[in-house]
C-alpha cells in the first residue's frame, strides 16, 4: 500500500442544510478529521470503453443513437450521454427499425441479436470484454454437455445475459441461500461461473457451499469476478477498518457499488453509504466522525468523486490521503463495428477505449 496527498479545491457545492460550524461542533476537532480516498476507484477499463462507444457513435453517425439499457449502470453518465442524443431504449422493438443500437457494457444473450437482426438495426456491441468472456465459457461448457452453476444476481442484465448463451445448462446460484436447491444430472460434469461484479468473498462462500455438496464441481478456466470489481474491494478493505464513515459514489443499479457498501461494513467501517451525488450526503453522518473512507463504482466518473471531496473540506474534512493499493493499465480496444466507422471516415483515433479512471468532465 502506498499513500499520496491530494490537494482537494474549495469547496463549490450548494447547501441547505445546518452550516459547516453547527456540523464542525458536532464533530472530532479539525486536526483529528481526514479523508482516507481509496484507489483504484471509479471508472473501469469497460465502462470506459462502453461511453467512449456511445460518444464516438454519436460523433460519427450524429444523433439520434439508440442505447439498449443503460450503457453503464450510473444516472450521470446515462444523462449526460441523452443530452448528447443517445436514447435509452429498455428492448430492441424500441428501435425504429433501422436504426442504430449500442447494446451495453452488460452483455446481451443471443435472443437479443437475433431480435435486432429482425429489425434490421443496425448495432454496435459495447459487451465489456471481460464479461464476453465470461459469455464464452458458458457456451463452451455448455457444448460439453456440463451443468453450469451460475453465481449472479437473478434478473441482472449481465447475468440474464450470460443465462441467454445456454439456457438450458444454466442454472442461477445468487448466494449461499440457494445452494440447498441445486441440482445437477451428472456431478463429474458441473462448473461454477459468475458476474462479474459480485463480492468476491461471499461468491467463495457460495463456492464452498456448493463444493460441500458436490465435491467435485469444477472451477472456471480464469476468474470471472474482474480485475475492477476486486481492486475495488481490496482498496476498501484496507481503508474500513480506520473509517468512522466510508461514502461509495455509484448508483443504486450498480451492482458493484452495492458490494462496495457491504464490503466496508464487513471491514470495520462504523458506517457507510451510497450516494449518487455529492448532495445526497447527509450531515448527520458526521456525528463524531473522525475519518472518512471514500471510493467509487467502477462505472462512477471522477468528478463526482471530487464533488464529494469538496463537500467534506466544506465540513472540515480537506485533509484528504490516498491509499493506493494497486496500479491498473488496461485498455480495450473500441467495438470492432466503432473501429471499423473511424477507420471508413479516416479518422486518426487509435480505435483505443476503456482505460480506467481517465479524467472526465
Ligand atoms: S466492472 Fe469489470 S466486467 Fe464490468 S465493465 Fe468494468 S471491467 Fe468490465
Amino acid at each position: 500500500m502506498s499513500s499520496t496527498a491530494v490537494s482537494v479545491p474549495m469547496p463549490m457545492v450548494p447547501r441547505n442544510r445546518r452550516s459547516p460550524e453547527e456540523v464542525h461542533a458536532a464533530a472530532p476537532v479539525a486536526g483529528q478529521r481526514k479523508v482516507l480516498l481509496a484507489a483504484p476507484r471509479g471508472y473501469c477499463a469497460g465502462v470506459d470503453r462502453a461511453v467512449i462507444a456511445v460518444e464516438k457513435a454519436l460523433a460519427h453517425y450524429g444523433p439520434p443513437v439508440y442505447v439498449r439499457k443503460q450503457i453503464v449502470h450510473n444516472l450521470h453518465v446515462v444523462s449526460t450521454l441523452e443530452e448528447k442524443g443517445a436514447i435509452f431504449v429498455e428492448e430492441n422493438d424500441e428501435v425504429p427499425e433501422g436504426a442504430l443500437v449500442v447494446f451495453s457494457a452488460h452483455g446481451v444473450s443471443p435472443a437479443v441479436i437475433r431480435s435486432a437482426e429482425e429489425r434490421n438495426l443496425r448495432t454496435i456491441d459495447a459487451t465489456c470484454p471481460l464479461v464476453t468472456k465470461v459469455h464464452r465459457e458458458a457456451v463452451r461448457f455448455a457444448r460439453d454437455d456440463f451443468d453450469i452453476l451460475l453465481i449472479g444476481h437473478d434478473g441482472h442484465e449481465e447475468v440474464e445475459g450470460t443465462a441467454g448463451e445456454a439456457p438450458e445448462h444454466i442454472q442461477i446460484v445468487n448466494g449461499p441461500e440457494d445452494v440447498d436447491s441445486v441440482t445437477v444430472r451428472d456431478p463429474s460434469k458441473v462448473i461454477w461461473l459468475s458476474q462479474t461484479t459480485l463480492s468476491v468473498d461471499e461468491t467463495m462462500e457460495t463456492v464452498a457451499l456448493l463444493k460441500k455438496r458436490i465435491p467435485t464441481l469444477q472451477d472456471p478456466p480464469s476468474d470471472d469476478i474482474c480485475y475492477a470489481t476486486s481492486n475495488r474491494q481490496a482498496a476498501i478493505k484496507k481503508i474500513a477498518p480506520d473509517a468512522d464513515l466510508v461514502i461509495v459514489v455509484g448508483s443504486a443499479n450498480s451492482s458493484n457499488s452495492v458490494r462496495l457498501v457491504e464490503v466496508a461494513l464487513e471491514y470495520g467501517a462504523k458506517a457507510s453509504h451510497r450516494v449518487d451525488f455529492a448532495n445526497e450526503v447527509d450531515e448527520s453522518w458526521f456525528e463524531g466522525v473522525s475519518t472518512v473512507g471514500v471510493t467509487s463504482g467502477a462505472s462512477v466518473p471522477e468528478n463526482l468523486v471530487q464533488d464529494v471531496l469538496r463537500l467534506l473540506a466544506d465540513y472540515g474534512y480537506a485533509d484528504v490521503e490516498e491509499v493506493v493499493t494497486a496500479e491498473e493499465d488496461i485498455i480495450f480496444s473500441l467495438p470492432k463495428e466503432i473501429r471499423a466507422a473511424l477507420k471508413a471516415m479516416g479518422d486518426p483515433s487509435s480505435g483505443l477505449g476503456g482505460r480506467g479512471q481517465r479524467p472526465t468532465s
